[in-house]
C-alpha cells in the first residue's frame, strides 16, 4: 500500500497515518517529524529546515525531495509507505511520480492520495489543543494562519493533480479518530483488494 495524505495542518493526517501504519505494518514517513527530529539533534538538515519551519514557510523543494527520496528507498519501504506531509507542492508530487515510475526501482505507483476535509473552525480548535499539548513553536496563532495560507497556495493544487491521476480519495475528517479511521479503511478496501 502506497499512500500520500493531503490536507491542511491539524486535519488529523499524523494521527491516522500512525494507526494505519500499525495495521498494515508499513512505515509512516512524516516529513515534519523528520525535520523536528533533526532540529532536536542539531544536524545540518535541522539547521537548514528550522528557519523555514519557525516562520511556517515550506522548506525548499530540493531539500525535502532529496530527504524523502532517500527515505523511501530504504528497505522497509519496499512493500509500501504512508507519506504524511509530503508532497506539499506540485514539484514534490512530480518528483515522487518520477521516482515511482523509474523502471530500475521496484516500486509500484501510488494506490491513493487521501484528502482530509475539515472545516476551518474545527482546524483552529484542534490546533489550539495541539499547541497546548505539544508546545510546537509553529502552532502559535499567527504562524498557524500563515501555514494555512501556504497550504491553500501551494498544497491545495495537489487535490486536482491527484484527481486527474484518478487516485484521489476524499476523507471526511470530522468526527472521532475511530470514525475517521473506519471511513478511510472502508474507502480504501473498496479500491484495493489486498493492502
Ligand atoms: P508538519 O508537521 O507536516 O505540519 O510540518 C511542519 C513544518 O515542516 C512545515 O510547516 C514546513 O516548514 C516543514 N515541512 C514538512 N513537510 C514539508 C514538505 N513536504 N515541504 C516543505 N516543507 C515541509
Amino acid at each position: 500500500m502506497r499512500l500520500v495524505l493531503l490536507g491542511p495542518p491539524g486535519a488529523g493526517k499524523g494521527t491516522q497515518a500512525g494507526q494505519l501504519s500499525k495495521v498494515w505494518s508499513i512505515p509512516h514517513v512524516a516529513t515534519g517529524d523528520i525535520f523536528r527530529a533533526n532540529v532536536r539533534e542539531g544536524t545540518e538538515l535541522g539547521r537548514r529546515a528550522k528557519q523555514y519551519m519557525d516562520r511556517g514557510d515550506l522548506v525548499p523543494d530540493e531539500v525535502v525531495i532529496a530527504m524523502v527520496m532517500d527515505r523511501i528507498t530504504e528497505s522497509d519501504c519496499a512493500d509500501g509507505f504512508i507519506l504524511d506531509g509530503f508532497p506539499r507542492t506540485v514539484a514534490q508530487a512530480e518528483a515522487l511520480d518520477r521516482r515511482l515510475r523509474r523502471p530500475s526501482v521496484p516500486q509500484e505507483p501510488l494506490d491513493a492520495a487521501l484528502n482530509f476535509e475539515i472545516t476551518e473552525e474545527e482546524l483552529f480548535r484542534r490546533l489550539v489543543t495541539r499547541a497546548e499539548k505539544e508546545h510546537r513553536s509553529d502552532d502559535a496563532e499567527e504562524i498557524v494562519r500563515h501555514r494555512l495560507e501556504v497550504y491553500h497556495a501551494n498544497t491545495k493544487p495537489l487535490v486536482d493533480y491527484y484527481e486527474r491521476q484518478g487516485v484521489l480519495v476524499v476523507v471526511d475528517g470530522m468526527g472521532s479518530i475511530d470514525e475517521v479511521n473506519r471511513r478511510i479503511r472502508d474507502s480504501l478496501e473498496e479500491r484495493v483488494t489486498s493492502p
